[in-house]
Parts: C-alpha cells; sequence; structure tokens
C-alpha cells in the first residue's frame, strides 16, 4: 500500500492527476503526520481545518479539469510569510498574534497554482540564527537522532524538519546567509537559494533585504524545481524583483551535464574541516568526473573576508528593517510612562537575545564615528567577493564545494558561542553576497549516520545548470537514507 506521506512531490503529483487518491485523502494523511510529530515542534501553528477546505477545493479544480501545477500539494509555509488572516510571527514575541491582512507573493503564487497550506513552520527569531533555537517558539529538534537531539540546522530549521520527516511535500524557506542551504544539508533534504531577485520579498518579513531570498526545501532536485518554477517571477511590488522569464526547472532535471566546467575554489578547504567533509567533497568531484564534467580549480581570494562582511552587512540592514517594531502599529506592545519608555519596553520584552546582539551590532557599525570603517568597507569588500565569483565564471559552469563544515550538531552545544555559531556559514554567505543561485543537496551520511551536504554555486539566473548538476549528483549518491521514525 502507498503510504501518502513518503510520496515525493512528483509522485503525488501523479498519482492526483491520474486519482489513484484525492487531494483530500492526500492532505489528511499529512495533517495526521503533522500532528503525530508535535515533538519535533516543527509546525508552530497547524491550520489542518484551512487545508482540508482548499483540498476539497482543489478536488473540485480536477474534477472540472482546471488543475494548476501544483493542485493538491499539501506545503509547510516558513513564519517568515505573511499569510492573509493566519498568524504570522517571524518567531518573535515582538509580532505578537499579527494576523496579515495581505499575502505575500511567493506563497500566493503556490496558491495559485493549487497547493494547500498545512501551516506556518517553526524559524530563528527573524531567520537570525543556524539551529532554530533562536526561536521564541523553542528549538526544532531535527528527525534525524543519534545518541542526542539535534539541531535541523537554521534559521529554515521548521521548513528542512519537515520536509525530512514526511510532514509535508515542501516548504518555503528564506535564505539571506545560508537559512535555506545549511538546514537542507542537516536534514538530509534539498534546498535551493535561487538568484536574489527570483522570488519577490513581498510580504516577507524583511532580515537583510539585499541579501534575503526565498526558496523552496523538498525532498528531490525535482520536488524543489517544481516548487521553485511556482514561487519565482517578477512582482511590481518588490523593486529589486527581477523582470525575467520563469522557466519551468523541471525540465532541467535528468539533463546531460556532460562538458561542464566544475570549478573547485581553493580557499573553501578551511583549516580544521573535518575529514569526512572533505571525503564527501573529493566524492562529489568524483560523482561528476564521471557524469563528464571538467574540474577546474578555482581561486577566490577574499573569501575568508566574507563571514565578517556578511555579519556587520546583515545586522546593519536588520537594525534598520526592525526598527517599525515599536509597539505602536502591530504586535506586542508594553506601556510605560511615557512614549520613550513604551518603546523601550516593547522592544526589551519582545526581541530575544540573538537578534538584540544584532541591533547592537547594526547600529554601531552605521553609527556616524564607524560608518566608514565598517559599513563601508563590507560593502567594499562585497564587490570583492562578487567580482571573484566573476572572475571564476569566465572559467566554469558552476562551483562544488560543501554546504557546511559540519554535520548536525546536539541542541544546546554552540548556543552560548555565537562565533561558533556564524562559522556555520563560512561556505554560504559568499552566495549571498555576490547574489548567486545556490543549492545544497544530500551527499551522503557520516560516521554517526547523519547526512551531509554539497552545495552547487550557478551563475546569476542559471539556476537550471545547478538543477541539471544536481540531477546528476542524486542519481549517483543514491541517497536513500531516512530518519528513523522515533517521534
Ligand atoms: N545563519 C545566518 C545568520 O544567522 C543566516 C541566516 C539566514 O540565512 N536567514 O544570519
Amino acid at each position: 500500500m502507498t503510504v501518502l506521506t513518503d510520496l515525493t512531490l512528483k509522485a503525488a503529483l501523479d498519482g492526483l492527476a491520474s486519482k489513484s487518491f484525492s487531494a483530500e485523502e492526500l492532505t489528511r494523511a499529512h495533517v495526521a503526520a503533522v500532528e503525530a510529530a508535535r515533538p519535533l515542534n516543527a509546525f508552530i501553528l497547524e491550520t489542518p481545518d484551512k487545508a482540508v477546505d482548499m483540498a476539497k477545493a482543489s478536488d473540485a479544480r480536477r474534477a472540472r479539469g482546471e488543475a494548476g501545477r501544483l493542485d493538491g500539494a499539501p506545503l509547510g509555509i516558513k513564519d517568515l510569510f505573511c499569510t492573509e488572516g493566519v498568524r504570522t510571527t517571524a518567531c518573535s514575541k515582538i509580532l505578537g498574534d499579527f494576523k496579515p491582512t495581505y499575502e505575500s507573493t511567493v506563497t500566493a503564487n503556490l496558491w495559485r497554482d493549487g497547493a494547500v497550506m498545512l501551516g506556518k513552520l517553526n524559524l530563528d527569531e527573524f531567520a537570525m540564527g543556524s539551529s532554530n533555537e533562536t526561536s521564541a517558539f523553542g528549538p526544532v529538534v531535527n528527525p534525524w537522532k543519534i545518541d542526542r537531539e539535534l539541531t535541523p540546522g537554521g534559521s529554515s530549521g521548521g521548513s528542512a524538519a519537515a520536509v525530512a520527516a514526511g510532514l509535508c511535500l515542501g516548504a518555503t524557506a528564506t535564505d539571506t546567509g545560508g537559512s535555506i542551504r545549511q538546514p537542507a544539508s542537516f536534514t538530509g533534504t534539498v534546498g535551493i537559494k535561487p538568484t536574489y531577485g527570483r522570488c519577490s520579498r513581498w510580504g516577507i518579513v524583511a532580515f537583510a533585504s539585499s541579501l534575503d531570498q526565498a526558496g523552496p526545501i523538498a525532498r528531490t532536485v525535482e520536488d524543489a524545481a517544481i516548487l521553485m518554477t511556482s514561487m519565482a517571477g517578477h512582482d511590481v511590488k518588490d523593486s529589486t524583483s527581477l523582470d525575467v522569464e520563469v522557466p519551468d526547472f523541471s525540465q532541467f532535471v535528468g539533463k546531460s551535464v556532460k562538458g561542464l566546467r566544475i570549478g573547485i575554489p581553493k580557499q573553501y578547504r578551511v583549516d580544521g574541516m573535518p575529514a569526512e567533509i572533505e571525503k564527501l567533497w573529493e566524492q562529489g568531484i568524483a560523482w561528476l568526473k564521471e557524469a563528464g564534467c571538467e574540474i577546474v580549480e578555482v581561486s577566490l581570494p577574499h573569501t575568508k573576508y566574507a563571514l565578517p562582511a556578511y555579519y556587520i552587512i546583515a545586522p546593519a540592514e536588520a537594525s534598520s528593517n526592525l526598527a517599525r517594531y515599536d509597539g505602536m502599529r502591530y504586535g506586542l506592545r508594553v506601556e510605560g510612562a511615557n512614549l520613550t519608555e513604551t518603546y523601550e519596553n516593547s522592544r526589551a520584552a519582545g526581541f530575544g537575545e540573538e537578534v538584540k546582539r544584532r541591533i547592537l551590532i547594526g547600529t554601531y557599525v552605521l553609527s556616524a564615528g564607524y560608518y566608514d570603517a565598517y559599513y563601508l568597507k563590507a560593502l567594499k569588500v562585497r564587490r570583492r567577493i562578487a567580482d571573484d565569483f566573476d572572475q571564476a565564471f569566465g572559467k566554469v559552469d558552476a562551483l562544488l564545494t560543501p554546504t557546511a563544515p559540519s554535520a548536525a550538531f546536539g541542541l544546546g552545544e554552540n548556543a552560548d558561542d555565537p562565533l561558533a555559531m556564524y562559522l556555520n556559514d563560512i561556505f554560504t554567505v559568499t552566495v549571498n553576497l555576490a547574489g548567486l543561485p545556490g543549492m545544497s543537496l544530500p551527499g551522503g551520511l557520516d560516521a554517526q549516520g547523519l547526512p551531509l551536504g554539497l552545495q552547487l554555486i550557478g551563475r546569476p539566473l542559471d539556476e537550471g545548470t545547478l538543477f541539471s548538476l544536481g540531477g546528476a549528483i542524486e542519481k549517483a549518491a543514491d541517497f536513500q537514507a531516512k530518519p528513523a521514525k522515533w517521534w
């Protein structure tokens, strides 16, 4: 018997099309899976009634022959995406029980194509973190468990955990410095951060506007391609959204990669990189060679400045974006004796520790005396990093690196050490700084039996090549492992 929650998105869409099961049956199976998985804390808001209503409407559309690309597919939505009439918190106390009066463009695109919403997914507060531990709703537990509970990565920890655990067929996520790719790597899932501007940021709670980008997390490369085809597109409501055609990305999966040139950036062989990550990388290189790619060593000389630059630029933009939470318009308000005190009380009570740290760093680097020394300098470094990639892409079609410097770590293990936590982003932030597309996909398991991810980085707007290369690696890796269902 088919277990509906074990299907890939593609198989589920095929099953719906051939009437093997209805959208309502598919949705009810996922609603039950979500309920049974509460110990994972992946969903912070379940919307089962809405899901069943949407599924029934989908079945009716299909009966009329009007089914869209994703019709009847149950998805999870990161709680950074505004959903009309449905509580949206960014996992911060400061948003209280904010119910947006509008829908984000990305989620609107998914509903336009017939997808079904199962609920809202946990994340690090305002997407700031690499372990989902800064969430006001508590951490997500990685479905992959060894002798102890592990983090699913962050900030899209809820999205990655829900997809890995079979609670939804795919999920929306966002990536400012690695938040789609690192959680995908920690959970054995596929995540792609598109080129900056591919997906509209309208209606997504802003973290660092020049870096934020939405993308999908899914169980296969093809599923990610199907989701991204719906999510992407030009939007007049976001001035940085790109007015370019959106191809059907699934057509790139399975395409030959013969003759493609793959760059291996030597600066990503960082000191202290675990031997297993090194081995995974070598394995990825071997797979692409076997598939007919040419491997070329490339140099990205400014890589070592990427983390410091990111941790100046991202907090600077965050401090500005978060200025709007003042207790006046929406969300939490803690009264004081006067206006200033009300601001202070509301922000003191509403923001968590990591968010406050970012606001302090951000306001500091933007302040009159330090702007040139820090913020402006970081912008110059950003330019250099983008130039490095430009040069490399003169010689190669894509780059291959590990996604993260380790497998999933234990809950609480890095929580008191911000610098150790920031190091997680060492291979991912460069991609956001340069605005490039980046994909993470599972390459294998480490000695403890935990998934490890490989990252592919592409030219601007060349997600198609990433889907082709991802398809080739996926085929070679034949990653069938699933977390044991302990919850
Ligand atoms: N871990 C990074 C940070 O904390 C990236 C987060 C993200 O991509 N949203 O800023």
